[in-house]
C-alpha cells in the first residue's frame, strides 16, 4: 500500500500532480476541497454550511473534513492507497489522520511538499480563477486569506511530518512533466 500527503500552499499544483500520480500508482484521490465542492453543488447540510467558510478563504471545521476523510476511507478500504490531497491542514487533522490510519493497520510513507513562492500562488490562483468558476479564486483578498490560513495552521505540518521522516520537499516551479518526475522519484526511492 502506498499513502502520500501531497502538500504545499494553495496553486503549488496538489490537484494536477494527484491526477497524474493516481494513474502511474493506482491510487485513490481524496481531497477535501473536491468533496466539499461536490457537497455544494449538492446542496447538502454539509455543503451550505462549508460554504460560509470557503467564500472567505478560511478552514472549514476540523471535525467536518475529518469525518468526511473517515467516510472516503471506508468507502475504498481494498485500494492499494490514498492520495491525500488539500488534506491535512491542521495538526488535529494530521493527528486524526493518523490515529484513522492506525485502526486499518495503515500509515502514511511521505509528505511530498510542493515549494511555490506566494507571488506565484497568486499568479497562478487569479489565472485558473478566469474559467475555474471558483469564487475563492476570483479575488486577491480570498486569495490572501487562503495563504494566510496556509502559513499560519498548515505549514507547521511540515514540522509534523519531518519528525517522523516523512517530509520530502520538491520544487513547484517548472513544467508539470519536471515536477511529475521529481515527485516521481521520491516516491520511487521510498
Ligand atoms: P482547496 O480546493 O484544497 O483549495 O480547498 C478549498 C477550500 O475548502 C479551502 O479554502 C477551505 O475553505 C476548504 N477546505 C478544503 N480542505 C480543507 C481542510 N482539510 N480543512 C479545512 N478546510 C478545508
Amino acid at each position: 500500500m502506498l499513502n502520500i500527503v501531497l502538500f504545499g500552499p494553495p496553486g503549488a499544483g496538489k490537484g494536477t500532480q494527484s491526477e497524474m500520480l493516481i494513474e502511474k500508482y493506482n491510487l485513490i484521490h481524496l481531497s477535501t476541497g473536491d468533496i466539499l465542492r461536490k457537497e455544494l453543488a449538492n446542496e447538502t447540510d454539509l455543503g451550505i454550511e462549508a460554504k460560509k467558510y470557503m467564500d472567505q478563504g478560511l478552514l472549514v471545521p476540523d471535525e467536518v473534513v475529518i469525518g468526511m476523510i473517515g467516510t472516503q476511507l471506508e468507502n475504498h478500504i481494498d485500494s492499494e492507497g490514498f492520495i491525500f490531497d488539500g488534506f491535512p491542514r491542521t495538526t488535529e487533522q494530521a493527528i486524526a489522520l493518523d490515529n484513522l490510519l492506525k485502526e486499518k493497520n495503515m500509515f502514511i510513507d511521505a509528505m511530498i511538499s510542493l515549494q511555490v513562492e506566494d507571488k506565484e500562488l497568486i499568479r497562478r490562483l487569479l489565472e485558473r480563477g478566469k474559467d475555474s468558476g471558483r469564487a475563492d479564486d476570483q479575488s486577491e483578498e480570498i486569495i490572501s486569506n487562503r495563504i494566510k490560513e496556509y502559513n499560519l495552521k498548515t505549514a507547521p505540518l511540515k514540522a509534523f511530518y519531518d519528525k517522523q521522516n516523512k517530509l520530502f520537499e520538491v520544487n513547484g516551479l517548472g513544467s508539470i512533466d519536471y515536477i511529475k518526475n521529481n515527485i516521481h522519484s521520491v516516491i520511487d526511492n521510498l
